[in-house]
């Protein structure tokens, strides 16, 4: 019997996996896509956020302020891309100039450091591309960017590098209390476990059933939409720049990302869960709102749309914890934004609550705390000349957008959680995430998976299973 079953491959349960492999435990984590951060974790605005919006008391104030703080922490054990860069929420009269108060002072109750009202002068010096109809604006310098899905990932992977186990395409259709512990039952066969814990993103609420709660809480998934733009245009603002929260949430962001490029969005309304389409409707709604506060963001520099689905459970707070009618189960749901933020936060506190509960505390002597990854495009000329006399597949580029060499491709491959469709690889080390989208390199990364996984070209998949690339040869020796 295991001692932990994980269900859910997101920010949370890579983030627990992780923090539990630093105990001698038997550890699973279930994932239904064919790789882990393929759920909201790889779709969302991607802010470190520094913890000023959540309600001070909630516990998703704590675990912002918190998973801030570890974050930028665990970008430099496990080398994650991640700039702290500062954000600016920006107020255009007196009712955002109280709200921005009002954000100061909750910021300042939740703990963020170094909050401070920034008026128009000293503004401008620092994003000269905002509206010159703002009048002032919340600065917080502890908010940053991270790559989202590599924060997931870096984390899995060195989990499963110190013993922890992960099963991909591994879709939960039930769970049954036993005398002692839990089944989980999956296409996969059963895995029993002492404990379960559910981190189903926007399925967090039919996992809840399945072990056996009552109807406590229901998702709704509420999309959010984004353009990215190219990275000519990474010096359109410096920080993170919101517009005042409202109803819909924190509102159009116009953000650096961490690999260079300019992200815009999201809107918000219900949507239906696995559906990640875009629409004219939600698009135009980001464009509208964006130039209102960067009046010259450049749309026709946009190289890509994507959508993200929050997992809202309709309350102020995350649901963490120990359930109370299902001792043994415990519940990482309701995750909406801040949950990229707090995600390493929440794992502690559940791996705490799980000790609590029984759960074995012995020191694992395999922990990995530590990750490097080598990205030719960062290193210098010298560091880049001994990378390809080392290995001479560094010195052929594959995907030139992103400069992202053959050997950066190989070394992701052989990974502790490999990665085994087009997009996967392009979370790992970046390929396809340039101007041209893939359309140069993708067939050479098929190539690659091919050759080192041993996959037959027909499965492997663009992203999750059913996205296909190539189906089949049209004439003989056609795929080669
Ligand atoms: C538009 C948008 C913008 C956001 N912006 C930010 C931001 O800037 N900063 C921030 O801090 N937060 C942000 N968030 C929130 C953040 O992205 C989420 O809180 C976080 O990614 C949630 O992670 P998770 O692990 O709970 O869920 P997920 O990443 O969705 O992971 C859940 C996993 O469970 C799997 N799963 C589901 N059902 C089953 C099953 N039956 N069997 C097996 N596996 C299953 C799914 O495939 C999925 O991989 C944003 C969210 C959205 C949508």
């Amino acid at each position: 019997m295991l001692d932990v079953i994980i269900i859910g491959g997101g920010v949370c349960g890579c983030s627990l996996l992780y923090e539990l492999s630093r105990y001698k435990l038997g550890t699973l984590l279930v994932e239904k896509e064919n790789d882990i951060a393929c759920g909201t974790t790889k779709a969302n605005s991607a802010i470190v956020h520094a913890g000023y919006d959540p309600e001070p008391g909630t516990e998703m104030a704590r675990f912002n302020v918190e998973g801030n703080a570890l974050i930028e922490q665990l970008s430099k054990d496990l080398d994650i891309m991640y700039k702290k860069i500062g954000s600016l929420v920006v107020g255009f009269d007196d009712d955002d100039r109280k709200s921005i108060e009002k954000l100061l002072e909750k910021g300042t109750k939740n703990g963020v450091p170094g909050l401070k009202i920034i008026e128009t002068e000293a503004l401008f010096k620092m994003e000269p591309n905002l509206s010159r109809d703002v009048k002032c604006a919340l600065y917080a310098p502890s908010a940053g960017i991270v790559s989202p899905w590599e924060l997931a990932i870096a984390q899995a992977e060195c989990a499963v590098e110190g013993g922890a186990k992960i099963e991909l395409e591994c879709v939960v259709a039930g769970i049954k209390k036993e005398k002692e512990g839990w089944t989980v039952s999956t296409n996969k066969g059963d895995f029993k476990a002492r404990f379960v814990v559910n981190a189903a993103g926007v399925n967090s609420d039919l996992i809840s059933e399945m072990a056996g709660e009552s109807k406590h809480f229901s998702i709704t998934a509420k999309s959010g939409e984004y353009y990215i733009l190219d990275t000519t245009e990474s010096a359109l603002v410096s920080a993170v720049v919101f517009p005042c929260p409202s109803k819909l949430g924190k509102g159009v962001l116009v953000s650096p990302t961490v690999h260079g490029n300019i992200i815009v969005g999201p809107d918000s309304k219900d949507w239906a869960r696995g559906d990640f389409s875009t629409s004219a409707q939600g698009l135009d709604y980001v464009k509208k709102n964006a130039v209102r506060v960067v009046p010259s963001v450049n749309f026709r520099a946009s190289i890509r749309n994507f959508s993200g689905l929050r997992a809202d459970a309709g309350r102020e707070d995350f649901i963490v914890g120990e359930s109370k009618e299902c001792p043994g189960f415990f519940n990482i749901a309701g995750i909406k934004s801040p949950g990229l933020s707090s995600a390493p936060s929440i794992a502690r506190e559940v791996a705490k609550q799980l000790h609590a509960a029984g759960l074995e505390s012995k020191p694992n002597p395999a922990f990995v705390g530590k990750r490097r990854v080598r990205r030719f495009k960062e290193m210098s000329e010298a560091e880049k000349r001994a990378a390809v006399k080392e290995n001479p597949l560094y010195g052929t580029i594959v995907c030139r957008c992103e400069t992202v060499t053959e050997g950066e491709i190989v070394d992701a491959l052989k990974r502790p959680v490999p990665p085994r469709s087009l997009d996967a690889v392009k979370r790992r080390c970046t390929p396809g995430m340039g101007r041209c989208q893939g359309g140069f390199c993708g067939p050479r990364v098929l190539e690659l998976i091919q050759k080192h996984l041993g996959l037959k070209p027909e499965a492997i998949m663009k992203d999750r299973a059913g996205m296909f690339i190539v189906t089949g040869e049209t004439k003989q020796g056609g795929v080669r």
